[in-house]
């Protein structure tokens, strides 16, 4: 298929009250708004993959399900933008007559898929996503990513308004001569 038909909703008028009865379908639809956490989203409009096994029940439709699809973020550790695809497993049934025992329901002999993959997939979005599991953030004192240079690192320069104080700490005389005068003042 290769236009999404931007819709979940799948026709299962051929399945209606026929238990043992199954199908399967195989469809792409979009993503109705962004699907996202914290750090991480599946954008509105993002193709999903769904292959879904219908089976006629006699309360309803058993819908098993495995939905694919790519969410687009940036790395926590050095922000460079990354996709991570992501697939998860769904198994709900679309129930006839809406009860406490369902979460889901049927209606104008049609099942809508997107709410329960919208949860699925909100809950497979990764907390810490990063662009390369070895990923070493960036360098704390230029910003550079760590994985673009290997070998990076800083000569161990001073800032020559430090130095100017690292001399005076160094220098065990000048100290004593504070410490003995402060002494001297106190008398
Ligand atoms: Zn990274
Ligand atoms: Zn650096």
């Amino acid at each position: 298929m290769s236009s999404p038909k931007n819709s979940f909703r799948i026709d299962v008028v051929d399945l209606l009250h026929r238990p043992g009865e199954m199908r399967e379908r195989e469809f792409e639809a979009a993503a109705g708004e962004d699907w996202r956490n914290a750090v991480i989203a599946v954008p509105k409009g993002t193709p999903v993959k769904v292959d879904a096994r219908l089976e006629s029940l006699h309360e309803g439709i058993l819908v098993t399900a495995t939905a694919e699809t790519t969410a687009v973020g940036e790395c926590v550790r050095c922000l460079q933008a990354l996709e991570e695809p992501i697939k998860v497993e769904i198994q709900e049934v679309f129930a006839y007559s809406l009860d406490d025992a369902f979460d889901y329901s049927i209606r104008d002999a049609q099942l809508d898929l997107e709410e329960a993959v919208r949860d699925e997939v909100v809950l497979a979005l990764p907390f810490q996503p990063v662009c390369e599991p070895d990923c070493e953030g960036l360098c704390p004192l230029c910003g550079i990513r760590l994985l673009d240079e290997p070998n990076h690192e800083h000569e161990a320069a001073i800032d020559p308004r430090w130095s100017a104080l690292a001399d005076l700490k160094g220098n065990p005389e000048q100290i004593g001569t504070a410490e003995s005068s402060a002494q001297k003042e106190e008398r």
